[in-house]
């Protein structure tokens, strides 16, 4: 017998919401604080409260990037620019429906940790290319129906129902894009590259950070890690809520109601550490792993959120903001943001060499010398 399907048009709106933070990554976290120099972000016009959320988390990773980061990514201007395009995914998926199953647009902002195991696959193996995992896991899916729920085709037009989420892959794919970004620039910067190429280039690269952090700050927020996504789902001996406001509250109701301001969080930042992307004998992408088991410690906070939930410490409704609450969401904000400039960081520091651009730049530069022989 299948699961009764809670995902209703309701619970699907409700994840539009958004933002967050992250739990460890032990190589990330550290003491002292940076100061951004973006005062202008301090006065970031909001439009909703989760994009609020989202933008707090893009300014607490600039904050926690270190002083040799580049700067031309942290001027008031690209701080605010990276901020507004945090938010720019959610847009994508709000608009068009045409939009909602491609990368990016919907599966990409969350990842349910629990359907791999019901699909019968161990997610410390799961392949780090999306599509072998998407073949896997839809066998797994079908060999174990009944552990899923039973999803209503009228309500399911995009066929985003029958997958768990891609939100590790979304992060891995994106950070190499990122990469890709900073050897373009490299390149254009030593070997002859226009003005007009090198301020693009910049701006790319500015533009995947901004993008990447929407799904690092995503991850962090730990219903987008959980079938429970939004009220607890299936048996629930704890009696926790099944309230259909739970997503939303968390996303950004709660920050609202707390007044959850950049300086206080972002007196707590630390300085970004590189995640340690060393070759692996499975073959799989480090960096896609690190992800996963950032999006795994984020699922470990789901139950402690709703445990939260449950002694009416999370300040909905006629509840008094209260320490606990005020504590848990912060942390997950500075653990999206801490995380966020270590992702940045890493891919700064191991952008491989673009060595066709290079080459190309060359010929460029010195057409008679590029048709010579390399060697007498
Ligand atoms: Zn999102």
């Amino acid at each position: 017998m299948g699961r009764p399907s809670n995902r209703s048009a309701e619970d699907l709106a409700s994840r539009k919401g958004e933002w967050h933070a992250d739990r460890n990554l032990n190589m990330c976290i550290r003491l002292s604080f940076l100061a951004i120099g973006a005062v202008g972000l301090l006065t970031w016009p909001v439009r909703a409260w989760d994009a609020v959320c989202h933008s707090l988390v893009s300014q607490l990773a600039l904050a926690a990037l270190p002083k040799d980061f580049p700067d031309f990514v942290q001027g008031p201007a690209e701080a605010e620019r990276i901020a507004f395009l945090a938010n720019v995914p959610d847009r994508w998926r709000s608009v068009d429906p045409w939009l909602r199953q491609s990368g990016g647009s919907w599966t990409d902002h969350f990842f349910d940790v629990e359907q791999i195991a019901d699909a019968g696959l161990d997610i410390r193996r799961v392949s780090s290319l999306r599509y072998d995992f998407v073949v896997s896991f839809a066998a797994g899916r079908a060999a174990n129906i009944a552990k899923f729920h039973e999803i209503d085709p009228a309500k399911n037009s995009d066929h985003t129902q029958e997958w768990p989420g891609f939100s590790p892959w979304a992060m891995a794919e994106y950070y190499h894009k990122l990469r890709a970004a900073i050897s373009s620039w490299k390149a254009f910067v030593e070997v002859g590259g226009t003005d007009g190429e090198i301020f693009n280039a910049r701006a790319d690269i500015v533009n995947m950070m901004g993008i990447l952090a929407h799904y690092v700050g995503d991850s962090a927020q730990p219903l987008h890690t959980t079938v429970h996504y939004n009220g607890w789902s299936g048996a629930n001996p704890q009696g926790y809520t099944v309230w259909r406001g739970f997503h939303s509250w968390i996303d950004g109701g709660f920050a609202a109601k707390a007044q959850l301001k950049l300086p206080e969080l972002r007196a707590r930042v630390t300085p970004a550490e590189p995640i340690r992307v060393m070759a692996r004998s499975d073959g799989r992408d480090p960096f896609f792993v690190a992800m996963l088991e950032h999006v795994i410690a984020q699922n470990a906070r789901v139950e402690p959120l709703y445990v939260l939930e449950k002694a009416g410490l999370l300040g909905h409704g006629a509840q008094a903001i209260t320490a606990e609450g005020r504590a848990f969401i912060s942390e997950q904000l500075l653990v999206g943001g801490q995380m966020l400039a270590c992702v940045w960081l890493t891919a700064w520091q191991s952008a491989p060499v673009d060595t066709y651009l290079r080459t190309q730049l060359g010929k460029r530069a010195d057409p008679v010398r590029s048709r010579k022989p390399a060697s007498p």
